[in-house]
């Protein structure tokens, strides 16, 4: 607390990431990284980019990446938005358009940045409590209130909606905006961005953090109506113009070329998944079904906390959210085989098995 904070800086609740500790040997499944690192090509054309250009500005528009999603996704470019990280195209999203002086529809059990941004933002909301099973239920969410957002496949529970039930829903609230949080579509999901051609209440956000193992980068992009695009644009150009360096405009335009990488290192992920969840399965765990790069997975004797801390001990790390419904929950990314034979392996010890 500081005599020189503006007001509103004590009554924040800054989002609290994942530890990144150096720990020797660490088996890392905290975050939710990749851990199959980036497609090699984007790596090699970064490199080629650190030169004497980086005395320039780069492109404000980061056109050539925001040209790659554009192709990719099937949709024009200005229905393309591109920032620092997808944490920080929400930020914006939150100002521009969740803003409205009604509350904001949101699961109870999401992604806890965005509370985060509705303190930042003075932006009031309703937490819509997941079901008995932690799936999100739709039919929900009201008509003729506040837009609505939520992550799908949902974080950190990992409970994946069909573009179906995310069309249901545009359609029942013309007049609502519903942003879908797309971080982890990749790992088996369908996404909705072919949706927002045809819904303009409808506003996608995804990220190369995830899938395309670039969380070191910091790219994130929302694909939407043009106008909704606009709205992000006249935020991101009243405080930041150059989201992204050159080297990670490169970079990213890369990643997004490399399709083969981008398929391999993604079905390895999937395969692991599948193994890890039957060999908790086997230990007494339950393990919600999960669509993500992550599982959350309760066991049915010992406590979460506990098992985290014991975890931890061992040079593994998993996350731990000490909060109402989940506090018996682990949320462990999917590592290499490797990482994952490690994390069973301690897990062993710590039960007596
Ligand atoms: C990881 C994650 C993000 C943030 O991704 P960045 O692009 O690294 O900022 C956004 N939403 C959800 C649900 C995430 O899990």
């Amino acid at each position: 607390m500081s005599q020189f904070w503006s007001p509103i800086v004590s009554q924040l609740k800054p989002y609290i990431p994942g530890e990144q500790p150096r720990i020797d040997q660490l088996v890392k499944l905290n975050t939710n990284e990749n851990p199959y690192g980036p497609s090699p090509n984007a790596i090699a054309v970064m490199r080629d980019m650190v030169n004497d250009n980086l005395r320039l500005y780069p492109d404000p528009h980061s056109s050539a990446f925001a040209q790659a999603v554009a192709k990719r996704h099937g949709v024009a470019l200005d229905h393309v938005f591109v920032g620092n990280g997808s944490d920080e195209v929400l930020a914006h999203v939150f100002m521009a358009l969740l803003n409205t002086g009604k509350p904001l529809q949101m699961p109870d059990i999401t992604y806890s940045f965005y509370p985060s941004y509705c303190l930042l933002y003075g932006i009031r909301h309703d937490a819509i409590p997941l079901n008995a099973r932690y799936e999100i239920d739709l039919n929900d969410y009201r008509a003729d209130a506040g837009p609505i957002i939520f992550a799908n496949p949902n974080a950190p529970t990992g409970h994946l909606l069909g573009p179906e039930a995310i069309e249901k829903l545009v359609k029942r609230v013309p007049n609502q905006l519903v942003v879908v949080d797309e971080a982890y579509i990749d790992f088996g999901g369908k996404s909705a961005v072919p949706l927002t051609k045809q819904y303009r209440n409808l506003l996608v956000v995804q990220t190369l953090s995830k899938s395309r193992s670039l969380a070191g980068l910091r790219v994130g992009y929302a694909i939407g109506h043009p106008e909704l695009i606009e709205g992000l644009e006249r935020v991101k150009n009243s405080f930041n113009s150059y989201p992204l360096g050159r080297v990670a405009q490169a970079g990213a335009a890369a990643a997004f070329e490399d399709d083969n990488w981008f398929r391999t290192t993604r079905e390895k992920i999937m395969n692991s998944r599948h193994d890890l969840i039957q060999a908790l399965e086997k230990r007494g765990f339950e393990v919600l079904p999960s669509y993500a790069n992550f599982v959350f997975a309760r066991h049915t004797s010992r406590d979460g906390a506990e098992l985290a801390q014991a975890l931890r001990e061992r040079a593994v790390l998993v996350r731990h959210f000490k909060l109402p419904r989940i506090e018996q929950f682990l949320r462990i990314s999917i590592g290499t085989e490797a990482q994952c034979a490690a994390f069973v392996k301690a897990l062993d010890a710590i039960l007596g098995r």
